[in-house]
């Protein structure tokens, strides 16, 4: 029996092409700045976001890290959204490692920052308080895509402020591809980028941290002293450079099925939130830890929340979406 593992779009496997693709990769040691295929894999991405830099890291926790610690000294302070990747689920590497302050902020529904409640947050230049520097924002965020429009309003608001606007982008092809634009478009208000590889484009290892040249030059680095300084690296970004060619596109088919398998859900009589990209979320409430049980036996794998995330990726076939509708669907009969 064949797993549907429907708990992240982390858990791709890579292909033969991919691995194909590393095991021809030059490589040379990347902390000398040796690693052809890293330094190409680095350009590429830069040249593709609108960035005359970049620099490639192991997890994007790492490349988020570097990118607050890069544009914030000891005691400053980055806006946040409360449910940010940056803020709950990075083990509070800013503060920690950073030192830091974030002020989160509620997000709202459509997975922006409220600029008005921004404004209101932003410290005043005053010794009492810790210097407001930058804004994060995320997209997508939830499975959410921010729309253009606000990031623009975003960018002209961070310029009034004078504060930086950093973007996690762990999944912004995914947000690309809904929207049907460059990802250009979506970055060039930002100044700075983290980019997943090993999410929804298939690479098993590896982000990307987009900034100007002296960004990249204080987050080079800062990787170091993190421990990320990476040796023969180029089997990885081979691995990344095959996933931006071959696998962004192909984003659309995973948003296609997770709107297929919330379609389906639904006629069975779920609650399920709107579909935008490759995240689906049904309210599963005290059911949470049964439909896991019941599913696991039937070879689907599943997260235990009453707000069940199911995220769709390249390892998960039409077929098995129907798969799993039927599987809920015999579950809610039971
Ligand atoms: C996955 C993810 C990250 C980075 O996660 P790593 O597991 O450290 O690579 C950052 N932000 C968001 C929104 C993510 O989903």
């Amino acid at each position: 029996m064949s797993v549907i593992d429907l708990r992240s779009d982390t858990v791709t496997q890579p292909t033969a092409g991919m691995l194909n693709a590393m095991a021809k990769a030059a490589t040379g040691d990347d902390v000398y700045g040796e690693d052809p295929t890293v330094n190409r894999l680095e350009a590429e991405l830069a040249d593709r976001l609108g960035f005359a830099a970049a620099l490639f890291v192991p997890t994007g926790t790492m490349s988020n890290l570097l990118g607050l610690m890069a544009h914030c000294e000891r005691g400053d302070e980055y806006i946040v959204g409360q449910q940010a990747h940056t803020y709950k689920y990075e083990g509070g590497g800013a503060a920690v490692l950073g030192s830091i302050q974030p002020q989160p902020i509620e997000v709202q529904a459509d997975g922006s920052l409220d600029l008005a409640h921004v404004a209101a947050a932003i410290k005043p230049d005053d010794f009492h308080f810790a210097r407001t520097r930058l804004l994060a924002l995320e997209n997508s965020m939830q499975g959410k895509v921010l729309p253009l429009e606000y990031l623009a309003r975003a960018r002209a608001f961070t310029r009034e402020h004078g504060l930086a606007l950093h973007l996690d982008g762990a999944r912004l092809y995914n947000a690309a591809v809904k929207l049907g634009v460059d990802a250009r478009e979506i970055t060039q208000h930002f100044d700075s980028v983290s980019v997943c590889l090993s999410k929804g484009l298939g690479a098993p290892i590896g982000s990307v941290l987009c900034g100007s040249t002296e960004l990249i030059a204080k987050a080079r680095r800062l990787r170091k002293m993190v421990g990320g300084g990476m040796r023969q690296a180029g089997l990885l970004a081979a691995a990344g450079l095959y996933a931006l060619e071959n696998n962004v596109e192909r984003l659309a088919d995973d948003h296609t099925n997770a709107q297929h398998l919330a379609d389906g859900l639904k006629a069975a009589g779920y609650e399920v939130e709107p579909v935008q990209t490759n995240m689906v979320y049904v309210q599963m409430g005290e059911k949470a830890d049964a439909i896991k049980a019941f599913a696991a036996e039937r070879g689907i794998k599943l997260s235990a929340a009453g707000r069940l995330r199911m995220v769709t990726h390249m390892d998960v076939s039409r077929a098995q979406i129907e798969q799993v509708v039927a599987t809920f669907a015999d579950f809610s009969r039971n």
